[in-house]
């Protein structure tokens, strides 16, 4: 049952939970991402809705960080994979929901030949940079500032002072050797940056929508200049699609701009929830993982749950096809807190897809990763911890996830409890 906002007690479980944490788990967490100081803990998660252990209820925009696009347990995905794991959970050894699940992410994607399955986006990147490597027999890629492709050492970058370099301590400097890091979105640099050095590119590896950071669109004609400039010059592209794929529409980023990759990466949406992710693309690149010239191996890759989750999970969105629905509550979510801001005389800024949109303050012409840091990103991080206090679960990096279990109920709520939250925080 849900609780309203005023029902609410303190958290005096969560902080026990959080001591007991902090004693045996560096930070009290098993991910830095998850890093951002005391936060309630969850008992468990229904739909659109997170239930934290001290009783409050919280409308879900950040839904794990994108997963559960079919909203917290979705009955079909939660009852396909307990039925097939009452088979065994793990073989050593093919079996036919693997060939179903890879079937469907090409029929359903539309446009990929070939799926290798793995447990995560960082592993399926890897393998995408390894399989690109391979092909072309050349070492450099090229990537683009705030795009994120996992935690390892050859992806993982921040900028200090106007330079990317690692983000981690330990991180061996020498992986980014290979890498170019340059500003997303401005086509003349990246035919400059080709002309430079395009004929020893392995790859290019963007999001096509840029989503981690905060989500921007590419500029129209921008994704295909990239596809004309990897022709050229024989660059394998690749599109990581972990987040975007099956959340803007069952093709992604490649239906909707109509640009296909080489390779692609997906993860998050397309399992419910569930701990997998792949590498997709053309057949005669995946083939050289299947002779074996190529390595890509993992324990638990194809498990019979990972499989039953995307194929229970790509038939609902294939048949069931909740994508307008997505829209309308996101665009009318948009709309909402626009209209509540103005109320209140806030100046906030939401800009994106209903299906994924980024919240800050500040007026700039974003169109990457620099122009996206004249934003004030740290008024609305404290904004969002606001927030978190009234019942919407986010982080403070602005953005919001919609899924198909959010309703009118939710829309409501989160309005009514934005509302609140200005009310009381400006
Ligand atoms: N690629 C993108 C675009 C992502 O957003 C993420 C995770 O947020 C990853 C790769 C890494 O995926 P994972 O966290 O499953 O390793």
């Amino acid at each position: 049952t849900v609780t309203t906002y005023d029902e609410r007690r303190v958290n005096v479980r969560s902080e026990e939970l959080r001591a007991r944490a902090l004693g045996r788990s560096p930070g009290g967490v098993h991910s830095n991402v998850r890093l951002r100081g005391p936060q309630p803990f969850i008992r468990s998660a229904k739909g659109a809705w997170l239930f934290d252990v001290d009783g409050r209820d919280y409308v879900d925009y950040l839904l794990g960080q994108g997963p559960n696009f079919l909203g917290h347990a979705p009955a079909p995905v939660v009852q396909a994979v307990f039925q097939a794991c009452q088979g065994g959970l793990l073989y050593g050894g093919q079996h036919e929901l693997e060939v179903q699940a890879a079937e469907l992410v090409c029929s359903v994607a539309g446009w990929p030949e070939m799926v290798r399955f793995c447990s995560s986006g960082t592993e399926a990147v890897q393998a995408a940079l390894r399989l690109a490597r391979a092909t072309t027999g050349r070492t450099e890629i090229l990537r683009f500032q705030g795009h994120y492709h996992g935690w390892l050492d050859n992806v993982l970058t921040r900028e200090r002072g106007g330079t990317w370099g690692v983000a981690s301590e330990g991180q061996v400097v020498d992986h980014l050797r290979e890498s170019h890091i340059v500003p997303w979105n401005e086509a003349d640099l990246l035919a400059a940056e080709f002309e430079k050095y395009g004929d020893r590119l392995a790859a290019l590896i963007m999001e096509p929508i840029m989503i981690n950071a905060g989500v921007i669109e590419p500029l129209p004609g921008y994704l295909q200049k990239v596809r004309d400039l990897c022709d050229s010059y024989g660059v394998v592209l690749i599109f990581d699609e972990v987040i975007s794929g099956f959340r803007v529409g069952l093709g992604g980023a490649v239906e909707r701009y109509g640009v296909t990759p080489d390779l692609a990466t997906y993860g998050k949406a397309f399992a419910g929830g569930f701990p997998v992710a792949a590498v997709v693309g053309r057949e005669d690149l995946m083939v050289r993982f299947g002779t074996g010239e190529v390595n890509h191996s993992g324990t638990f890759n194809a498990s019979v749950m990972a499989m039953a989750a995307v194929t229970a999970t790509l038939t609902v969105l294939r048949d069931q096809s909740p994508y307008t629905r997505v829209d309308e509550h996101g665009r009318a979510l948009m709309a909402g807190l626009l209209d509540i801001t103005a109320r209140h005389d806030v100046d906030l800024r939401v800009a994106g897809l209903p299906a994924a949109f980024h919240v800050s303050f500040g007026d700039a012409d974003v169109r990457d990763y620099k122009s996206l840091q004249n934003l004030d990103l740290a008024r609305y991080e404290r904004l969002a911890a606001a927030l978190v206090d009234n019942g919407i679960w986010l982080t403070g990096r602005g953005v919001w996830y919609v899924s198909a279990a959010h309703g009118q109920r939710e829309l409501d709520a989160a309005l009514t409890r934005f509302d609140k939250t200005l009310g009381e925080w400006n």
